[in-house]
């Protein structure tokens, strides 16, 4: 039985990382959530997700919505029904919402996502808070959008590793690892509270690379982490590598999702608060296997609130949950996850933690209960 001491280092953090009998992971998982009921309470927050739009200009190899994709149809959500989604939201307490969709940069959607910030605060009195995740977009563009009432953003960096974001994405200069990272910058600069993550288990990460990304959102002063297990995708071009080389098998998901935990576990242990002057507290991850995650000391859950006639159309990876559902559904589960580990809901709370992104997955089984 070892002692989990609080990682330091690069390698302390590796070290954690590499971590596997059921034992130890168990006294990391414990680890973690103390560390969380100490820094930001047993509370979980609650960020409704309504997934809007799968259309997309970039060609990221591992999504499922890449504009190469042609097994996809297309949607846009009608400016109305967002709108209704996000009442919901409100009337049902959640104390904020993110509105997330493929990438575009046009004029016109610059705009549309412009009138959609000042319609959503103004049918909540402000009081609803609003996250976007929208992909790259000008200093300019997110300056309008924070204008008008946004004030978290997410955009995850995917990995810190600039050479395994290139084996990820087109070598068509418009899938630049700097450019990412510049956006992030440009979004702290505008005063957004800043949200990023990568993937977990891709094809060629190393857990120096994963040490490394946890390193990444320390130095970045980042207010809210989004991570979870990469999942294949069958049509794209890094979920059929990584099939027909036979590293898809359960056993194979279960150490991605695995890994997951543990990455959630030693970002909480490693950044309890963040770094900076302002001294904001960290939020932690949103769960994979949910409420193992909130076990291992995550404190977001974004439940769906996508119209639920386009949730088979949002589809960045293969077996995503809660597709076949409504959102009172998935309110009613997720709340049942929330109770059972003892968690109480900040509902209607604006909130001081964020949001990150849901890759929850069925079916996913703890080693230990
Ligand atoms: N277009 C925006 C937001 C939608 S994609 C953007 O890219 O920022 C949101 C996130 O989904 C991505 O950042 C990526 O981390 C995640 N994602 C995409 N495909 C995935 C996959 N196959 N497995 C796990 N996560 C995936
Ligand atoms: Fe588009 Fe985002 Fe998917 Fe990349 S990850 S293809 S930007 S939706």
């Amino acid at each position: 039985m070892m002692k989990i001491k609080p990682p330091k280092t690069r390698d302390d953090l590796i070290a954690l990382l590499s971590l596997t009998e059921p034992d130890d992971l168990q006294e990391l998982y414990d680890a973690a959530y103390a560390v969380k009921a100490e820094n930001v309470g047993r509370v979980v927050y609650y960020r409704g997700l309504i997934e809007f739009s799968n259309y997309c200009i970039k060609d990221c190899k591992y999504c499922g919505i890449r504009k190469s994709n042609d097994e996809v149809e297309r949607f846009d959500t009608p400016r109305e029904d967002i709108l209704a989604m996000a009442r919901w939201a409100y009337e049902n307490k959640y104390g904020s919402l993110t509105i997330q969709s493929g990438e575009r940069q046009d004029e016109a959607f610059i705009d549309y996502v412009e009138g959609l910030v000042r319609d959503i605060k103004e049918l909540s009195d402000g009081k609803l808070g609003l996250t976007l995740c929208v992909g790259e977009q000008t200093e300019e563009t997110y300056r309008r959008w924070f204008e008008a009432g946004a004030h978290r953003y997410l955009l995850r960096i995917e990995t810190s590793n600039p050479a395994l974001y290139a084996t990820l994405h087109p070598d068509d200069g418009h899938h630049k690892w700097q450019v990412r990272k510049a956006c992030l910058e440009s979004l702290r600069r505008i005063g957004y509270q800043v949200g990023t993550g990568d993937m977990i288990g891709l094809p060629g990460q190393t857990l120096g690379d994963l040490a490394d990304d946890i390193l990444l959102y320390r130095d970045m002063d980042i207010d809210m982490i989004g991570m979870g297990p990469y999942v294949v995708h069958h049509n794209t071009p890094i979920g059929k590598a990584v099939l027909a080389s036979g590293m898809d098998s359960k056993e194979e998901q279960k150490r991605r999702l695995e890994m997951g935990l543990k990455m959630i576990a030693v970002t909480r242990l490693f950044y309890p608060t963040s770094t900076s002057q302002r001294r904001r507290p960290l939020q932690a991850l949103h769960p994979l296997g949910r409420e193992l995650g909130l076990k291992a000391g995550a404190n977001v859950l974004m439940p769906i609130v996508t119209v639920p006639k386009f949730r088979p159309q949002y589809l960045l990876y293969d077996n995503k949950p809660c597709v076949d559902e409504v959102p009172e559904q998935c309110k009613n589960c997720i709340s049942a996850r929330v109770a059972s580990v003892g968690d109480t809901i900040g509902f209607g709370q604006l909130g001081r933690f964020a949001a990150l992104f849901p890759s929850q997955v069925k079916g996913f089984e703890p080693t230990r209960a």
